[in-house]
């Protein structure tokens, strides 16, 4: 709730209507408490007095009743009103497209041409002949303006129960025998619950309008009693002569209106799931960058070379370190193995190098991603972007994410050529086959033509790789490819990718969090921890001695066929939080070896040769030479 606030407030103008409608609110609840004039006693000797005048701040009307104590009384009234019709539309159009939404087939289909019937009709029309059928009162205008705004909730919310009645967790609860009532209670109408709370902030102000808009015609609130709308009916005919009449209540109902639809607003963006975690907006296009210290200047080792790199998430008032200086390159060729539990940074840092990382809430913080010369941080967007694709290229998890659901994937082939190149379709398509057959994909002339839900997931993964390759990229970075695979299709993209490294010369960042994979695909291996490295080197020199604690521990994780009985080593703890990072050695409350000296400062990366080791006291046996 809380959180809620302050999201809220987080948006100024949103924050701006609730403290405007909250004082308003505040003002007609007390009002029966202030020492005001009866609203509807009138006194013909002081008609029209103006504003400021002595026992009527307001002035008074044409009855020379009170304006200031008939405001606060019609306030009271048309929010009463307003509030009581969304609150009804909400109820009943919610219900009838719950039911019709879950039940589907005929019922929803009598349903909804009942809907249809009524939207059919203008609007302020219908609730006219409502009110007309029902006799003038505020009562029968209240029932009109609910009944005409039922439609839109129905309709509402028959689309998102729709969606949510076909998912696995209502399959699920009808497996365990719930009754159809019951899974409507608990488990769709939680789930529409906020869409039907923004529905209704942002309709609210609306209906406060059209039942003014009721009352102005007459068919309202009767007189004397007033509401907002027949103030200003009343004060019509005193427009010119006597403006204040009509200014008092106009200027309550643009109050009342505008601050509830800025709120409206606000409590969308804040309900809103995809918001909520980041700020309220829009990812840029490139990470922002914001370098607190100098830019490393060591010379470059690799084709593409971090230095020093740190990005962080800047959420809330918390401080997220996911990668705290981290130092790789790889050469033309070579293959480079990251590897590290979930969490540990590998996703960021890959992000990093070509500005990837949402922002906000992401920010670069430090150190360099030089590509062949060029800092690519300090990059223009227009140059980041030509190079986005053309000379990094992505290979993300999950293929059935990234690629879009309604196109074929020939197209979407295609428009990664297109995007880097101006070549004609024909041309991009001959490209494409070309592609495919590259990946192995067999029959590609019609596999073109496919939707990628026709697809296998190794066969999506592979056009996931044709589409890192189609503008010959130097690098390609694959994070975590062949997870969501099994074995077999494993083997087959890594060989895949590993005979595309050699023909082409690509320099391949793989990231995983199997050594298994890192052992039959890649030269070099550099291990993360909390966003660190804490070892690299040449995998073979690696696998055979394990330097640091936890590479070795990873190690023990991996099971090995035929290598006889062995206890497989799970790692004790999970990895740590990284807005709250220990000092010294993040691994140390995990580590068996961890001493005091561990956590009393920072520990270093100690260099040998092409070993780099971050570890007050590495290990030094050999690794599990004899298993018995
Ligand atoms: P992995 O090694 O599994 O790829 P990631 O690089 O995705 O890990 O994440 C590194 C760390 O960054 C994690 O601790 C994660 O909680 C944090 N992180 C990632 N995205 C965000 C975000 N939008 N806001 C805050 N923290 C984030
Ligand atoms: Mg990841």
């Amino acid at each position: 709730m809380s959180r809620f606030l302050k999201l809220l407030f987080r948006n100024r103008l949103a924050g701006l209507g609730a403290v405007v409608l909250g004082a308003i609110v505040l003002l007609v609840l007390i009002t029966p408490l202030l020492p005001l004039q009866p609203p509807n006693v009138t006194d013909t000797a002081n008609r029209f007095l103006p504003p400021f005048s002595e026992g009527h701040l307001l002035g008074t009307d044409h009855l020379g009743r009170d304006l200031l104590s008939r405001l606060l009384y019609g306030t009271r009234l048309s929010l009463a009103v307003g509030v009581a019709a969304a609150v009804i539309a909400a109820t009943l159009g919610s219900a009838i497209g719950i039911v019709a939404g879950f039940y589907g087939g005929r019922v929803d289909n009598v349903i909804m041409r009942g809907v249809d019937m009524l939207m059919a009709f203008p609007y302020i029309l219908l609730a006219l002949a409502i009110v007309a059928a029902l006799g003038p009162g505020l009562l029968n205008a209240l029932i009109a303006v609910a009944a005409v705004n039922v439609p839109f909730f129905a309709r509402n919310i028959r689309g998102v129960t729709v969606g949510l009645a076909h998912r696995e967790f209502v399959d699920a609860a009808r497996l365990a025998g719930m009754s159809n009532a019951r899974i409507i209670l608990v488990e769709v109408l939680p789930n529409v619950l906020p869409v039907i709370v923004i529905a209704m902030s942002t309709t609210v102000g609306w209906m406060i309008l059209e039942t003014a808009g009721l009352s102005f015609l007459g068919l309202g609130s009767q007189p004397p009693v007033a509401d907002l709308g027949s103030m200003l009916g009343e004060a019509r005919s005193a427009l010119i002569t006597n403006p204040h009449t009509s200014i008092v209540p106009g200027v309550m109902i643009f109050l009342i209106v505008m601050s509830v639809n800025l709120l409206g607003d606000g409590v969308r963006d804040a309900l809103d799931p995809r918001l909520r975690s980041g700020a309220l907006a829009r990812p840029k296009a490139v990470t922002d960058v914001r370098r607190e210290g100098a830019v490393p200047q060591t010379p470059q080792k690799g084709l593409l070379d971090l230095q020093e790199l740190q990005t962080q998430f800047h959420a809330g008032g918390r401080v997220f370190r996911a990668v705290g200086g981290v130092s790789l390159h790889v050469k033309p060729g070579e293959c480079l193995g990251i590897i590290g539990e979930s969490g540990s940074g590998k996703s960021v840092t890959a992000l990093s190098v070509m500005g990837l990382v949402a922002s906000p809430p992401g920010v670069i913080t430090g150190g360099a991603v030089r590509y062949d010369g060029t800092d690519l941080l300090s990059e223009p967007y227009e140059g980041l972007r030509r190079r986005r694709g053309r000379n990094v290229a992505y290979i993300f998890q999950d293929p059935q994410a990234t690629l879009h659901p309604l196109y074929r994937v020939g197209d979407q082939l295609s428009e990664a050529i297109l995007s880097h190149h101006a070549v004609s379709r024909a041309e991009a398509e001959k490209r494409c086959l070309e592609l495919m057959r590259a990946v192995r994909i067999p029959n590609p002339g019609s596999r073109m033509r496919a939707y990628p839900h026709e697809l296998s997931g190794g066969m999506r993964q592979r056009i996931g790789i044709a589409m890192a390759m189609a503008n010959d990229p130097d690098v390609i970075i694959a994070d975590e490819p062949t997870t969501a695979l099994d074995v077999t299709v494993q083997a087959q993209i890594l060989a895949l990718l590993d005979d595309l490294r050699r023909e082409r010369g690509l320099a391949i960042v793989f990231i995983t969090h199997d050594f298994g994979v890192v052992a039959q695909l890649c030269d070099r291996v550099a291990v993360m921890y909390a966003g660190r490295i804490v070892e690299e080197g040449r995998t073979d020199d690696v696998l055979a001695l394990p330097r640091h604690p936890y590479t070795s521990r990873l190690i023990d994780c991996v099971p090995e066929l035929g290598g006889g009985k062995r206890r497989l080593e799970a790692i004790p703890g999970l990895p740590p939080m990284v807005d709250d990072l220990p000092p010294g050695c993040a691994f140390a409350p995990r580590c068996h070896k961890a001493r005091a000296e561990c956590t009393a400062g920072e520990v270093d990366l100690g260099v040998t040769g092409d070993r780099a080791v971050r570890c007050l006291y590495p290990e030094d046996a050999p690794k599990r030479e004899v298993a018995e």
